[in-house]
């Protein structure tokens, strides 16, 4: 992968991503921009032109690239990064699946399960595999913390010990699922930084995975040393992306005398805080809580999470939180383990036990809630409310899925009874039982049937 931008345009990309956080951190600089732009960028010290930073809306139908007013300006550059580092969450997306094959289908079903659920919002989920936490809770308590972290407990220190069970297990997933378990984090339900020798095991995942993990701290002015050491090496390589989650808008402006724009071109900032012009909340664990409205998910883990601290593997896949999954994370199993042998065998026990790929006979399933279908053409869709959509091919039997999706509609069936009604109407032609049963399965695999017993 190339890097996301070349290195002498990286000046010019910060300083026109630090205008944009101006306007998305600082409340009232839009409204001076717009009044008196010119003098607005001499007063805050930009050293840009007003057409680098003059942007036409973007179109609603690909609201993710950037139309620069004045394209022959360097707004194209920043617009070109940012098309580039989109482009990155798809190839993150596709080299984290999984290669054990068993996992590899669950995994396929999830996102499929995901697209029926959060519909659009599924696309900005990255899916990883693996992910690692290196404490046991949190120091901030952000009060909207997506996943509600617990206080924080304890730190897993790179002591000798802890060292080579930290390289043994990550030896061991990488044998058991393949490279793409280097595209996880080491943090999730935790700050990265409260470890105090993160530097240490970031350089083990490095030579492991061969891959610089992505951070997203809320404490970046409590760790600046630290911080300018670890973006000079994601500078260097440009390809990672780190992100400071920033918690008020005293914050982003000492955020803004700390680090240069240049410094921070592969590092987004979240603003976190109510009075932002445009805050990053969403409605999932705490915040859920407390606006008592829950929906969406922020997590991105589809796979395992190995908590060293505590010693614990979980198995979880994104959900839209609701009372049910307030996280929105469905969290299928939490696991302890002592060595490095009895996680790896705490993971394959969890993927004999939950990732079936098959439905069994006595499974009773349906269309999953809030999905419909209809034809069109020689093409079977099946949508769901938030534009979600899936095309089964006529290729493939379509006269056969429509039948199946008629039952699948009306309520929960076993796959005998449905193989059994539909072959009722095949009466006296030749039709294979097992290609009943390889379409239910096709169903399955693509993540829009649900189990009356619950199973995902
Ligand atoms: S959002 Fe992150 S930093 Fe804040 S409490 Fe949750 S885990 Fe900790």
């Amino acid at each position: 992968m190339e890097r996301f931008a070349r290195k002498e345009d990286e000046y010019k990309i910060g300083w026109i991503k630090r205008f944009m956080e101006y306007e998305s951190m600082i409340p009232g600089f839009r409204e001076e921009i717009m009044n008196d732009p010119e003098n607005t960028l001499k007063k805050y010290g930009f050293p840009l032109a007003v057409e680098e930073v003059s942007f036409l809306p973007s179109d609603p139908e690909d609201i993710y690239t950037l139309r620069p007013a004045f394209p022959e300006s360097d707004a194209s550059k920043y617009a070109d990064f940012m098309r580039t580092k989109i482009s990155f969450r798809e190839e993150i997306k596709e080299a984290g699946t999984p290669a054990n094959d068993m996992m590899r289908k669950w995994h396929k079903r999830q996102k499929g399960r995901c697209l029926a659920e959060l519909g659009a919002r599924s696309d900005v989920l990255v899916y990883v595999p693996f992910t690692i936490e290196l404490a046991d809770g949190c120091s901030v308590g952000c009060k909207f913390c997506g996943l509600n972290a617990g206080q924080l407990k304890s730190v897993f220190r790179y002591t000798d010990e802890n060292a080579l069970l930290f390289n043994e297990v990550l030896s061991g997933v990488k044998e058991l699922i393949g490279d793409g378990a280097g595209c996880g984090t080491m943090y999730f339900a935790t700050e990265p930084l409260d470890n105090p020798d993160y530097e240490f095991f970031l350089k083990d995942y490095v030579r492991i995975f061969g891959k610089i993990p992505q951070i997203t701290t809320a404490t970046a002015l409590k760790h600046t040393e630290l911080l300018h050491r670890l973006l000079k090496e994601i500078n260097e390589e440009g390809k990672t992306i780190y992100r400071f989650s920033v918690l008020s808008e005293k914050d982003a402006l000492k955020v803004f005398e700390e680090f240069t724009p240049e410094e921070l071109v592969y590092t987004e900032l979240i603003p976190q805080y109510e009075n932002a012009p445009q805050s990053g909340f969403v409605n999932v664990g705490r915040k859920g809580k407390d606006s008592g409205e829950y929906g969406d998910t922020i997590s991105c883990v589809t796979g395992f999470i190995v908590n060293f601290s505590r010693k614990t593997v979980r198995l979880t896949a994104p959900t839209y939180a609701c009372e049910k999954y307030p996280t929105g994370e469905i969290i299928f199993e939490t696991a302890e383990f002592t060595d490095a042998g009895s996680c790896i065998d705490v993971m394959k026990a969890m993927i004999s036990k939950y990732m079936s790929n098959i439905i069994g006979p006595k499974d009773r399933v349906r269309l999953k809630t809030g999905l419909t279908y209809r034809t069109e053409g020689d093409e079977i869709i099946v949508e769901g409310g938030k534009g979600a959509r899936f095309n089964i091919a006529a290729s493939e039997g379509s006269d056969i899925y429509k039948e199946m999706l008629v039952l699948f509609s009306s309520g929960y069936h076993t796959k005998r009874e449905i193989v059994a009604q539909i072959l009722s109407r095949y009466e006296g032609m030749l039709v294979r039982s097992d290609t009943f049963h390889y379409a239910i399965n096709r169903l399955w695999e693509l993540g829009i049937l649900e189990l009356e017993s619950g199973k995902v």
